[in-house]
């Protein structure tokens, strides 16, 4: 085993405390798994409002550093406190940065000063391992909010005994929040550095920064890496991606495989195993009951487990739904669990009523459900526009439910055409159609290879231990940069 590395690791969320999306899973799950190779890994968050209230108050039995932080912000020490705990099941230490001005509000993010508050966090968290005597050998930033001690550690810290040699692994989560705010704000941080083309005159963009200032940078996919670099999928960086090419990674996050196992979920009316799938039938059935279908066994259930998002491909999902509820490929049901945007929830709304009996959506978040979903339906279907890696086809396939997705991000990588599940590219309902009917045609003609598929789907590894080793890697690469 290479040797431990310390590892101080920013992010805006981390599950249980506090998540928004997939940023909050690996915030919560990586650390976890990086620990089980033997790495000295240290998370730090803000405590927001329901930190305060549920864990540091509450019964969740953090506990307050006494003396707290002097945060140097404009060369004046800003006063905060530091409440330290463990990841759950883990002895991985987590810190909040208490600063109650700036965090205790109703939500995490959408303030006018979010800019400010996270480069407050950021410099937080890095004078914190001041209070703690720990010198970590790597900062792991996450996102946007976290990209200001990415900037800091490679200018200022560069010339702080304390801090100097010190690299950076910048992670983009989503490059599409970006985290602008005025240039003020390098002032606060003590920062003496030029403006960006990515930045207009008097703004900067701590994602831009990250991807400049990073040792290294890598996303959540090898294929979303390759995107990013392009005009479409760069969200206006990708100049400045191109510019790091060399260094731009790519590593596909995981899933907690204990705790989404069809073997041991105890949301699931029956358990089964790639090795006995029998279970799945009567999952099935508890599903079509659930959704008011009748309970046949020889007609493909086609379903979505989605946010109601421009991003997952919607409109190009509707006309597919007619023609397979219209039984252009056969008898079909379809079951769809999600909430979002209004005009989706109606079409939905309209397809369900108008094929009652053969669809049902449900226009909500239910977690429970949705694993039914999983471990009931036949296909899933994730026709995302793009998808930085995708969860939703990972549990799919882990769940013997055999998916249909776009050829993009991270569908591309995790999906593989006619042996785990079908894929498409062109963003077109023609395109998808195309791929329904052919799944859809193996479900009914050739049994045997439909059910190698689903076998094949969940025997593939895509748990954090796997992710865990690529980060390593990373580390490593990194630290030989940083000694040149
Ligand atoms: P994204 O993070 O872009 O929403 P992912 O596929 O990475 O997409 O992750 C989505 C996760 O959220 C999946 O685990 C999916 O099951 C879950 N999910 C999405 N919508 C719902 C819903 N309405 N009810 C329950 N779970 C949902």
């Amino acid at each position: 085993m290479p040797d431990p590395l310390k590892i101080l690791f920013l992010s805006a969320e981390v599950v249980p405390f506090a998540k928004t999306g997939g940023l909050g899973d690996v915030g919560g799950t990586l650390p976890i798994a990086l620990r089980a190779l033997g790495h000295d890994v240290r998370v730090v968050m803000p405590a927001y409002r329901a930190i305060e209230t549920d864990y540091y108050a509450g019964r969740g039995g953090l506990v307050a550093r006494p003396g707290g932080l002097l945060v140097p912000m404009r060369g004046v020490g800003r006063p905060a406190g530091v409440y330290e705990g463990r990841l759950p099941g883990s002895d991985v230490p987590i810190y909040f940065i208490a600063e109650r001005s700036l965090f205790d509000r109703p939500e995490l993010y959408g303030y006018n000063d979010d800019a400010y508050r996270f480069a407050f966090y950021s410099r937080a968290a890095l004078e914190l391992t001041q209070l703690l005597g720990w010198r970590p050998d790597l900062l792991h930033a996450h996102d946007w909010h976290a990209a200001p001690a990415v900037t800091w550690l490679a200018t200022a810290g560069q010339a702080d005994d304390r801090f100097r040699g010190i690299g950076s692994v910048f992670t983009i989560h989503n490059l599409a929040h970006q985290g602008r705010g005025p240039w003020e704000l390098m002032n606060d941080l003590g920062i003496i550095t030029h403006g960006l083309l990515e930045e207009t005159f008097g703004q900067l963009n701590f994602m831009a920064r990250g991807i400049y200032h990073a040792t290294l940078i890598n996303t959540v996919s090898p294929n979303y890496a390759r995107e990013m670099l392009t005009g479409p999928g760069g969200a206006g960086l990708d100049g400045l991606l191109r510019y790091r090419q060399n260094d731009v990674h790519g590593i596909l996050n995981g899933l907690d495989y204990e705790l989404w196992d069809p073997a041991t979920d105890r949301r699931l009316p029956a358990h089964y195993t790639s090795a006995e799938p029998d279970g799945r039938q009567a999952n099935k059935r508890a599903l079509q009951a659930r959704a008011g279908l009748p309970q046949l066994d020889d007609v493909p259930l086609a379903a979505m487990v989605t946010r109601l998002d421009w991003q997952k491909g919607l409109d190009i999902t509707g006309h597919v739904l007619h023609l397979l509820m219209n039984d252009y490929a056969g008898p079909a049901q379809f079951v769809i669990l999600g909430s979002g945007a209004a005009e989706y929830e109606a079409m939905l709304a309209n397809l369900a009523g108008y094929h009652r009996g053969k669809m049902a959506a449900f226009l909500t978040y239910d977690a429970a459900l949705a694993q039914l979903i999983y471990g009931g339906s036949d296909l899933f279907f994730m026709p995302s526009r793009f998808e930085p890696c995708g969860l939703g086809q990972l549990m799919a396939m882990r769940y013997g439910s055999v998916p249909v997705v776009r050829a993009t991000g991270g569908l591309a990588d995790t999906v593989h055409d006619a042996l785990t599940g079908f894929t498409f590219l062109e963003y077109s309902s023609a395109a998808f159609w195309d791929a329904v009917q052919r799944a859809v045609y193996i479900y009914k003609v050739d049994r045997p290879s439909w059910q190698a598929m689903q076998r094949a789907g969940m025997q593939e590894d895509f748990s954090w231990a796997r992710s865990a080793r690529g980060y390593q890697q990373l580390y490593e690469w990194a630290l030989m940069r940083m000694k040149g």
